[in-house]
Parts: structure tokens; sequence; C-alpha cells
């Protein structure tokens, strides 16, 4: 009886504002997809979680991912600049002043850099269901 029943309840529904499904490291890293439903709730601020996803209400404030992303984006941002910077100066020897426009693009970086960065790390969080280590009792 009990088997029979469970046939004919349908699957759940994806929810509304989500795919529905579980995207890839990628899709979710790059569009800052909730890493179980795939909607697009996993920031509330620029760069900041939302405590929960919005379509299917995943404890996102359960997730710590430090600050890992941002020392291995100083490293990367850095290094576009500076590399920039110089090659731009020996090809075009601009006036003093050009050089303003690093501004911008490092604060550009940084914003989209870190958004990647946090969202792949929480994806990885949940996908291998990284927790803080705890005593065996
Ligand atoms: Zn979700």
């Amino acid at each position: 009886m009990s088997r029979r029943l469970m046939q004919t309840i349908p699957p759940p529904a994806p929810p509304a504002s989500g795919r529905g499904d579980s995207p890839s490291l990628a899709a979710a890293s790059l569009e800052g997809l909730c890493p179980r439903c795939g909607a697009k709730t996993l920031f509330d601020g620029l760069v900041s979680f939302a405590p929960n996803c919005r379509a299917c209400a995943l404890d996102l404030a359960g997730f710590n991912v430090g600050d890992g992303p941002a020392a291995f984006l100083i490293l990367i941002v850095g290094a576009i600049l500076a590399v920039g910077a110089i090659v731009f100066d020996q090809a075009v020897a601009p006036p003093w002043w050009v050089h303003i426009i690093w501004l911008p693009i490092g604060a550009a970086l940084t914003v989209y850099g870190l958004r990647v960065g946090k969202a792949a790390l929480i994806y990885q969080e949940y996908k291998h269901r990284a927790r803080e280590g705890r005593l065996a009792e």
C-alpha cells in the first residue's frame, strides 16, 4: 500500500525562482547561484551572502568561507594591475593621470573576484559537506 502510494506522489516541484537542479561549479561561481537549487539568491549585497536561499531555504549562514578568497584575490588582482599598468605605460607612455583608470578597474576586479571566489568556496563546502571539526564523543 505504501509503495503504491509513494509511486502516485509526484516528485517535489523545483523552487519557483530556481533552476530546480544543482548547478555546475562554474555556473554557481560566475553567476552567484545557490549550490542546492540553482536560484540566483546567493548574495544579498555586493559581496555579502544572504542568510539563507530565498528559493529553497538552504541555510547559507551556516557556511564559513573565511578570508581565503580575499587573500588569494589580492595576489591575482595585484598582479593583473601591476603588469597591466607597466605594459600600458611602456606601450603608450601616457600622462601620469591616465593611470587613474586602474582604480575603477581594480575595484571592479576585486568585487567580481570576491563574488566568484566566495561562491566557489560555498559551493565546494556544500557539495563536500565541509563543516567545523568536532571531537568524537
Ligand atoms: Zn537554493
